[in-house]
């Protein structure tokens, strides 16, 4: 028997999971619409069901355990609390949920925690004690190891780098704030920049052609690599807001790496460059040159079931 875990992602609107083995190759996988189930017992059967069935018709596969990214979800519970994207209302005890279904070890947290993790085990920090992984989407998330451990906190909910305050008084925040890192650093982050930069700026742009509920983050990229003014400046004031959350986070941690994963890291060299040397130029002289500042190195299509999978393996692994 092959010993495998599930890694399952919670997303607003799509689920995946898959089985996973201990070298991260992605065995078999599957997707749930999230939104198809407003009562989250129809989903947890939904998902335990689907699971079962992978495990049937794989009989040479023996699951160990369970690792869930959640919005929301606290690692000390196993439970989702008040997320926003979410149909679940309140505090749902999803890893007992799921646990009912396939009775094997549980364990939850959000899914910037598990992206850490499957850095950790499957993708470029394998072997490293101290790292960040920065994921910039919709909003920022972040996964803080510490001492070869992910850092949760007391409530369960620690490494919200992406809530902490990077312009006093800035842009409103989806959590209910202002000035927040992702407001600025992030996919979404860098539209609200562009849109910002096109009404105050005469400079021309074919961003300006395109409606502003059409504009992203990929397209922004684009432009800025054929050096369209406003997307070049654009890149060039997130490449140094990205740094200031980095070198606030280095001078708290110190750690060998910082990934940064997700839409916004697929601008490539054309972010990363900039964010380098801002950090080089702005952070305390004793971390000079100390913080490598790496793309994520887990396959971006299968990143959420292995970041999943590999917080059981971390946890449940021999
Ligand atoms: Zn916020």
């Amino acid at each position: 028997m092959k010993e495998v875990t599930a890694g399952v992602d919670i997303g607003g609107t799509n689920t995946v999971f898959g089985l996973v083995d201990k070298t991260g190759d992605v065995i078999v996988e599957g997707n749930l619409i999230t939104t198809d189930y407003p009562e989250i017992h129809d989903f947890t059967r939904a998902l335990g069901s689907a699971l079962r069935s992978m495990l049937k018709s794989n009989p040479d596969l023996k699951l160990i355990g369970t690792g869930i990214g959640a919005p929301n979800a606290n690692y000390h519970k196993g439970t989702i609390e008040l997320a926003p994207n979410l149909a679940w209302k309140g505090i749902v005890p999803l890893a007992d949920l799921v646990k009912k279904e396939i009775d094997v070890p549980v364990v939850v947290t959000n899914d910037a925690n598990a992206a850490a993790m499957g850095e950790m085990i499957f993708g470029g920090a394998k072997g490293m004690k101290e790292f960040i992984v920065l994921t910039l989407g919709t909003g920022l998330g972040s996964g803080i190891v510490i001492n070869g451990q992910m850092v949760y906190g007391h409530t369960g909910h620690a490494g919200e780098l992406g809530h902490t305050t990077i312009v006093p008084g800035g842009r409103v925040c989806g959590c209910g704030r202002r000035g927040c890192y992702e407001t600025y650093a992030s996919a979404s982050g860098l539209v609200r920049t562009v849109l910002e930069m096109l009404s105050e700026l005469r400079d021309p742009s074919v961003l300006r052609d395109i409606p502003p509920s059409q504009l992203t983050s990929k397209r922004i990229a684009e432009a800025a690599a054929e050096k369209d003014p406003i997307a070049v400046k654009a890149m060039d004031f997130t490449a140094e807001k990205i740094a200031f959350g980095i070198i606030n986070a280095i001078a708290f941690s110190s750690p060998e790496a910082v990934f940064l994963f997700g839409g916004l890291a697929q601008a490539g060299e054309a972010l990363f460059e900039p964010v380098r040397k801002y950090v080089d130029s702005m952070v305390m002289p004793i971390f000079r040159g100390t913080v490598k500042i790496l793309p994520s190195n887990v396959p971006e299509s299968n990143a959420a079931v292995l970041g999943a999978a590999a917080l059981a393996w971390n946890e449940f692994g021999s």
